[in-house]
Order: structure tokens, then C-alpha cells, then sequence
């Protein structure tokens, strides 16, 4: 049995993960399940999985997990210290789907004690790549990628020689807005925004994806994880979602990840590396398919894009600066202090704060460091928002 254990047990990326354990659950002894405010779903699950304990974010609602596990024998536990704190009880698989900066500390906990880590939080690599990384391999570990393009393009990668790599090719659906006139984009609603095309997914990575700001986020997602330079990282728009990623060879070839946006494959890929084994997820019918679309990505449309690359050119704490920023501006659009457009403004403005105060960006890159990092680019952004909100 391997000892496994999902933080964010309760998102999206949480449930497909408890999905496909739940179909094999003498294959499995789970340690640890964290959440935040859906204590009845991580109160039912922790007992379904026979979890050890059970941890949610907020303090406030300890009693209430308490309750709800009342003679069930799963442990209760509560706050983000208990959350890093579960991550360090000994599993051989965690997976980290906790959304936001909040992922970083259990996922470098984990790594810690020498587990693998299945990565869906992407802010982790953005926001502390090099950090994340060396903590693996300084605990003879991995960390395997769940995001649905970086499956793609490690799964592309094998037996793979990385000098031979010319290029690698991200897909984006384009979003909610990806056929809105520009000129109406600032108009768009939580609504309209909250809703993507093809995949279902948690509700601030379906924002970031009509703005593009997920896709700038897997660039450097990118550029941190597989070592190559933003100038060999492209974007292309494709609507349908079902190639994921190519990766491009020094001899022309292109291989590409052809598969439906089920984040169950990504997710049992990381589950049963290095074997292959059995997923259900749709198997594509190409013929009723048809045609596979493709569009250059527009910038003017998705400045998160430009911003990705200044990022990189950037370097050092710079990821760190433009999550939170990120972060920070898309909590402003959900509480409808700041439109649509204005999130990518209020994220320009942060980085152009913090490239001008000293110190910060070519600091060295400890978790320390990073959290610092991560509140003073936070308070730039809300100094942005704010006076937006005039
Ligand atoms: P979600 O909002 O559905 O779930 C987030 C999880 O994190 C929940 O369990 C929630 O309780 C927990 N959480 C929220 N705030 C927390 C905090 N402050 N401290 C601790 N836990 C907290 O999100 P999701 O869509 O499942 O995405 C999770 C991560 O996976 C994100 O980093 C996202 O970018 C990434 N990802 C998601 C998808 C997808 O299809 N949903 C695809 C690729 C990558
Ligand atoms: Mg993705």
C-alpha cells in the first residue's frame, strides 16, 4: 500500500485526485487530507479514504471539523501550521492542490521528508522554481507535474535528450473572452469570467484563464521547471483543448500530447509514474473531432503574456512579485473593486514597485525571502487597486 496524501483535498484538482483513489482503495493508505471551508466534504472524504487526519485552513472551524468527525477516529486539525505540519508526515505520494502562495510551504515540507510530489500549484514553481527544485533534489525526490501542459510536455520528454529541445509549445483555450471585441473586455463580469469553454476547473484558475494570466503563469511554470529559456517558450491559442502541449526537436519534429481536458489523465499520470496504467477518461474519436484550430496569441488582448516575459527577463524574486500581484489583483476583480483589464494594470504596477525598491528581486531565494517577497508585493498591488478605486 502506498502512503499518500492531497492538500486541497477539497478543489477541483483535490476531487479528481480522491476520485481515482476511491477506485482503487486497497492501493492506497492516506495520511492526510487538508481543505478550508468545505468541512463537510473534507469531514466525508477523510472518512471514506479512512484518512489519519483531517486539517482545514481556518482555525475558526476546528470545532465544526471536530464535529463532523466525531467516533470516526480521523484526527482533526486546524490552521495553516498544521497543514505544513501534515505534509511532514511520511508519505510516499502527496499531491499539492492547494490554490495560491498558501501551496508553498506544505509542498517544501513535503519535498522535505523525501516525498513525491505531484504538483498542480503552479504559484510554488512561479513563485520559488529554483527553491522548490533544489529542495528535491537536496532529498533525493521529484516533483511531478499535474498542470495539464506540463504532464504534456514531461510525458513528451521521455527518453528524451533535453539538448536536443528546440522549442516547446503551450496550448491556451483562450478563455471565456477569447472572441469578445477588446474594447469590451473591461466591461466583463465575475459571471462571464467565472465560466470557462472546455475545462471545469476551481473558480480563480478559470478567471486566470480568460485573462491569460494561467497561461502566463505555465510559461514560467515552464521556464522553472524544464530549465529552458522564455525565448524557446511559445503560446499558441487553441480552442478545442485536446493537444495540450508540443515540444519542438533540433531535428524539426514536433511531439504532441493529444487528449481530452480531463485533469484525472495529468493526475493518474503523477498517481502511477513510471508505470501507465488504466484512467477513465474519454477516449478521443478524431474522425467526429475533425479539425484542430490554432491562432497566434494577441498581446494586446492578453498583456499577461508581455508580463510573463518581463518576468523571466526579470529573473530572481521577479515570479514571486508577479503571483502575488497576481494574486492580490484578481481578489480585487472578484470583490468588484477593479475591471477586467485593470488586473493586468494593477500587476505592471506592482513589478514596476518592486523592481525600483532595493534588495528584493536579486535577494536570495529562501522560503523566508519569498513570504517577504510575496507581502510586499501584495501591499504594492493594493496600493495599485486602491487607487484605481479611486
Ligand atoms: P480550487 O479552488 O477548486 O481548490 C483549492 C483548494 O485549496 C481547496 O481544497 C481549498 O480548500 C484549498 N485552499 C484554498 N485556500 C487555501 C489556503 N489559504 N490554505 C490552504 N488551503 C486552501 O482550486 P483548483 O482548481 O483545484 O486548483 C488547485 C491548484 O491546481 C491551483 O494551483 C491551480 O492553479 C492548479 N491547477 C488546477 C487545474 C484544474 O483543472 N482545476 C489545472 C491545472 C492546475
Ligand atoms: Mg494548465
Amino acid at each position: 500500500m502506498r502512503k499518500v496524501s492531497i492538500l486541497g483535498a477539497t478543489g477541483s484538482i483535490g476531487q479528481n485526485t480522491i476520485d481515482l483513489i476511491a477506485r482503487a482503495p486497497q492501493d492506497y493508505d492516506v495520511v492526510a487530507l487538508t481543505g478550508a471551508n468545505n468541512i463537510a466534504q473534507l469531514a466525508s472524504d477523510a472518512i471514506k479514504l479512512k484518512a489519519d487526519v483531517a486539517v482545514t485552513a481556518d482555525e475558526a472551524l476546528l470545532p465544526d471539523l471536530r464535529d463532523a468527525l466525531k467516533g470516526s477516529g480521523v484526527e482533526a486539525a486546524a490552521g495553516a501550521t498544521a497543514i505544513t505540519e501534515c505534509a511532514t508526515r511520511p508519505a510516499d505520494w502527496i499531491m499539492s492542490a492547494i490554490v495560491g502562495a498558501a501551496g508553498l510551504a506544505p509542498g517544501l515540507a513535503a519535498l522535505e521528508q523525501g516525498s513525491t510530489l505531484a504538483l498542480a500549484n503552479k504559484e510554488s514553481l512561479v513563485c520559488a522554481g529554483s527553491l522548490m527544485l533544489e529542495t528535491a533534489r537536496a532529498n533525493g525526490t521529484r516533483i511531478l507535474p499535474v498542470d495539464s501542459e506540463h504532464s504534456a510536455i514531461f510525458q513528451a520528454l521521455i527518453g528524451e535528450q533535453m539538448s536536443a529541445v528546440e522549442r516547446i509549445i503551450i496550448t491556451a483555450s483562450g478563455g471565456a473572452f477569447r472572441d469578445w471585441p477588446i474594447e469590451e473586455l473591461a466591461g466583463a463580469t465575475l459571471d462571464q469570467a467565472s465560466s470557462h469553454p472546455n475545462w471545469d476547473m476551481g473558480q480563480r484558475i478559470t478567471i486566470d484563464s480568460a485573462s491569460m494570466f494561467n497561461k502566463a503563469m505555465e510559461v514560467i511554470e515552464t521556464h522553472e521547471f524544464f530549465d529552458i529559456s522564455a525565448s524557446q517558450i511559445e503560446v499558441i491559442v487553441h480552442p478545442q483543448s485536446l493537444i495540450h502541449a508540443l515540444v519542438g526537436f533540433a531535428d524539426g519534429a514536433l511531439m504532441a500530447h493529444v487528449g481530452p481536458p480531463d485533469m484525472r489523465h495529468a493526475i493518474g499520470f503523477a498517481l502511477h509514474y513510471p508505470d501507465r496504467r488504466h484512467l477513465p477518461v474519454e477516449r478521443l474519436d478524431l474522425a467526429s473531432i475533425g479539425t484542430f484550430d490554432f491562432r497566434a496569441p494577441d498581446e494586446q488582448r492578453w498583456p499577461a503574456l508581455r508580463l510573463a516575459r518581463e518576468t523571466m527577463e526579470a529573473g530572481g524574486m521577479m515570479g514571486a512579485v508577479f503571483n502575488a500581484a497576481k494574486e492580490t489583483a484578481l481578489d480585487g476583480f472578484i470583490a468588484g473593486t477593479i475591471n477586467f483589464v485593470q488586473m493586468a494594470e494593477v500587476v505592471e504596477q506592482a513589478m514596476a514597485h518592486m523592481s525600483a525598491s532595493d534588495g528584493h528581486i536579486d535577494a536570495t531565494m529562501t522560503l523566508d525571502n519569498v513570504l517577504e517577497v510575496d507581502h510586499l508585493a501584495r501591499k504594492a498591488a493594493q496600493a495599485a487597486i486602491h487607487s484605481r478605486a479611486g
